[in-house]
């Protein structure tokens, strides 16, 4: 034996790459059911993408190279500007591309929102930062169309699947994003309690004094912003640069060092006298921002779908190839327990967002009593799956061993950002009150939702929903994450019922509508067979 030979590298597994990030059956059977199997091929093509070494390594470079802010020019010239790397242009050209920021928009093709659901959680493996700013575009949509004429300048742009990075006079580019501004130092939940001013400058447009605490994806070229106008709150849109070319009045104070979402930029920012444009009536602003709010819960839930996905294919992927005492660990009794948990949790919150897209698609279009089921299963799965996302990456990490707590196997980087999306957009609490306000005052909301979960016609659904129903009538504030919760999983089980094979739906019955639940992954109860559930986790 050479020296060299004690440095042979044996049972590691391959890197998973060259692969297709849309084979999975829930997210390729929820696409067909919801309305959208004539964007398999496409989803499918971004699949291979975001499978390739290529598109991980953008990911990893992002990360690893994050934004950096420059506030000024060397002459000493403010100029608010902040740098990325070449890997997150790569990553925004291919989403923006793809139309992940604004498809639906521009087609009124029934399931479009479903197919740009599905991109988004596919590409959204690839990297899960840069989603930021393309899903804050897909939503300002929604909310600019309170204002006919910022809609007509605004949404052909916004609608443009070319990535035209850098400040210029929006109506000169070929493509721009948009971002969202709410949150301020003294509160983010408590929007009411902004300190921002807008003052009116008689032609029509205001100027914004005051500041934000919470800027993301600062290089948006405008933002819809929340300040106090005589009238009241009221929504603006606050272009980054202002038609002669100038610079808006917002100032860039310093970029947010996070937990984790390190490829995408948060700012600090400042207006001093910032020109906007009132969107929707004025005193009405939380009325119209939240059309945008809607749209970015809808992608709360999506990337935490799309988190836990990732995890379980590394998790599986690492299982098949590493052994230990003599067998691979994807065939040892307690590892196929926990991988298949991890299956079942990635299942029903796949199926769930494909459904919540549906709803979305069919509500925009008009569909009453979807947008009523849509109102109430929506606020419980953005607190739910969100909430499940980090416990959900933590066992896939922990899968991978010591390698998943290494930061070459991209499991710490999934498990950083696994607790944002229950912050942003509503946190745990807020999505849970939002519930409970459901409840209290939109009984049509709560009639939809039942019926959605009456339609599995299934006797441990719904016993399980009997049980949630008496517990709402005296239901109180403290209990608000209690009842999303079991709302949540009896919702996911009538789906798996209805639309996943038998063993998914009776072990996720079995272990996720029985009250006692609180334990760690991998304590699905005895006697379940779950070998076609890891089968179907495996395969597509
Ligand atoms: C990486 C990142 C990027 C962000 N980007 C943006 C952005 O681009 N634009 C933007 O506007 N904001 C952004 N935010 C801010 C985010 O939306 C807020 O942090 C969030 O809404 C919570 O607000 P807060 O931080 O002020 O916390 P608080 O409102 O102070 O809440 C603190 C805690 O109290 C809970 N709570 C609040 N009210 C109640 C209540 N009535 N009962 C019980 N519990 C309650 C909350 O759930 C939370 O757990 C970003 C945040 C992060 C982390």
């Amino acid at each position: 034996m050479t020296r060299d030979a004690t440095h042979d590298v044996t049972n590691q597994a391959p890197p998973l790459a060259g692969h297709d990030v849309s084979a999975d059956q829930a997210l390729l059977e929820g696409l067909a059911r919801e309305g959208a199997d004539w964007a398999t091929g496409e989803l499918r093509r971004l699949g291979l993408l975001a499978g390739s070494e290529k598109a991980q390594e953008w990911g990893r470079l992002a990360n690893e190279h994050p934004p950096v802010l420059r506030t000024h020019d060397r002459y000493g010239n403010r100029i608010d500007e902040v740098e990325f790397h070449p890997a997150w242009h790569e990553l925004m050209s291919v989403a923006v591309g793809n139309g992940l920021h604004a498809s639906p928009w521009t087609s009124a093709r029934p399931g479009a929102h479903v197919a740009r659901a599905a991109k988004f959680f596919v590409w959204s493996q690839v990297e899960a930062g840069h989603g930021c700013p393309i899903s804050m575009t897909y939503a300002a949509v929604a909310a600019l169309r309170h204002s006919p004429s910022l809609r007509a300048e605004w949404e052909p742009l916004l609608a443009s699947r070319t990535y035209d990075f850098g400040l210029r006079p929006p109506l000169e580019k070929r493509g721009v994003l948009a971002g969202m501004a709410m949150t301020e130092k003294q509160g983010g939940s408590d929007v009411r309690a902004g300190t921002t001013r807008a003052e009116p400058l008689g032609d029509g447009s205001f100027a914004l004094t005051g500041h934000k605490w919470f800027n993301s994806a600062p290089m948006c070229d405008a933002f819809l912003v929340l300040a106090q106008a005589p009238r009241g709150l009221s929504c603006f849109l606050l272009p980054r640069v202002l038609p002669d070319g100038t610079r808006n009045a917002m100032r860039l104070m310093r970029l947010k060092d996070k937990l984790g979402n390190r490829s995408n930029a948060s700012a600090e920012v400042e207006y001093d006298g910032a020109t906007a444009f009132l969107v929707g009536e004025e005193g009405r602003g939380v009325r119209t921002i939240i059309e945008m709010v809607n749209m970015t819960r809808l992608d709360c839930v999506t990337g935490s779908a799309a988190g836990m996905r990732q995890g379980l294919s590394q998790a599986l992927h690492h299982a098949r190839h590493r052994s230990a005492f003599g067998r691979p660990l994807a065939d040892q009794p307690l590892m196929r327990a926990v991988l298949a948990d991890l299956a079942l949790e990635s299942e029903a919150a796949t199926t769930l967002m494909t459904r919540l897209a549906g709803a979305t698609d069919r509500a925009v279009a008009g569909d009453a009593a979807e947008g009523l089921f849509r109102r109430a299963a929506l606020a419980a799965a953005k607190y739910w799956i969100c909430k499940r996302a980090p416990v959900h990456a933590a066992e896939a990490l922990e899968c991978l061993g010591g390698n998943g707590y290494v930061e070459e196997s991209q499991m710490p980087r999934l498990f950083r950002e696994s607790p944002l999306n229950g912050i942003w957009e509503g946190s745990g609490n807020v999505a849970a009150l939002d519930l409970m306000r459901v409840l209290a005052r939109e009984p049509e909301a709560v009639e939809a939702f039942f019926a959605e979960v009456a339609r599995a016609g299934d006797h441990r659904v719904g016993d399980a929903a009997e049980r949630v129903l008496k517990t709402l009538a005296s239901a109180g504030e403290a209990d608000a994450r209690r009842v999303a919760e079991e709302m949540t999983l009896v919702l996911q089980a009538s789906l798996l019922v209805r639309h996943a094979p038998a063993p998914v739906a009776d072990a996720f019955c079995a272990s996720r509508l029985g009250g006692d639940w609180g334990r760690a992954f991998g304590t699905l109860p005895a006697g379940l067979d779950l070998e076609p559930i890891l089968e179907r986790a495996a395969s597509a």
